[in-house]
């Protein structure tokens, strides 16, 4: 075809999770079938990308200054859950196992890729922690040496408040994408079984 086609190809071959076929069918299908769906699907991403940023708090994205969770009067305000990434708060969510509030790091820490301590969302949980009234932490991050070295720094970086508990879930979840791709039942087992760190 022409290279109007293959520019689109390319760019949806870009997005996570498609393959050479799944996005040649996406284009096909926009080009085709559904003429409308193709502009209403690009309408709704440029009002996503615009409306939506991250929680001044907890770094879920949301419209406005705060997010739903960290608005919920209901949530456990006490006690905060320490994830890499919006898709993992989503997965949690999902399982409905957790009812305290998010910390989302946005990656975790590996100097081998130059992830260092302050390209992540780690301020804003020292902030939190000091005007809060958190006195539980619980790390939902990989059960990889990436995700276990962001713990142990996190855990430095709070020595400082030893009221604080710190406890880890992940076990029993696999590892690379362990929470994402974990289904409720497993979240929730995990969750139930975090280890208390001494
Ligand atoms: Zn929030």
């Amino acid at each position: 075809m022409n290279n109007s086609y293959d520019t689109l190809l390319s760019h949806l071959r870009k997005l996570p999770g498609l393959g050479y076929r799944s996005a040649e069918r996406i284009a096909i299908h926009l080009l085709t079938d559904k003429v409308q769906s193709g502009k209403d699907l690009i309408q709704a991403i440029e009002d996503a990308q615009m409306k939506l940023s991250p929680c001044e708090d907890c770094g879920n994205l949301c419209e406005g200054d705060l997010c739903e969770i960290c608005l919920n009067p209901s949530r456990i305000k006490c006690a905060i859950c320490i994830v890499e990434n919006v898709l993992d708060l989503m997965a949690i969510e999902r399982s409905g196992t957790w009812n305290g509030l998010y910390h989302v790091l946005s990656g975790k820490l590996s100097p081998i890729h130059g992830v260092l301590p302050e390209h992540l969302n780690f301020k804003s949980l020292v902030s939190r922690i000091e005007h809060g009234a958190v006195d539980e932490v619980i790390f939902a991050l990989s059960n990889d040496i990436e995700g276990n070295a962001t713990c142990h720094y996190i855990q430095d970086l709070l020595s400082d408040f030893p009221n604080i508990r710190f406890s880890q879930v992940g076990f029993g979840l696999p590892s690379g994408g362990g929470v994402t791709f974990a289904d409720s039942s497993t979240l929730k087992s995990a969750f139930d079984g975090r280890r208390v760190y001494d």
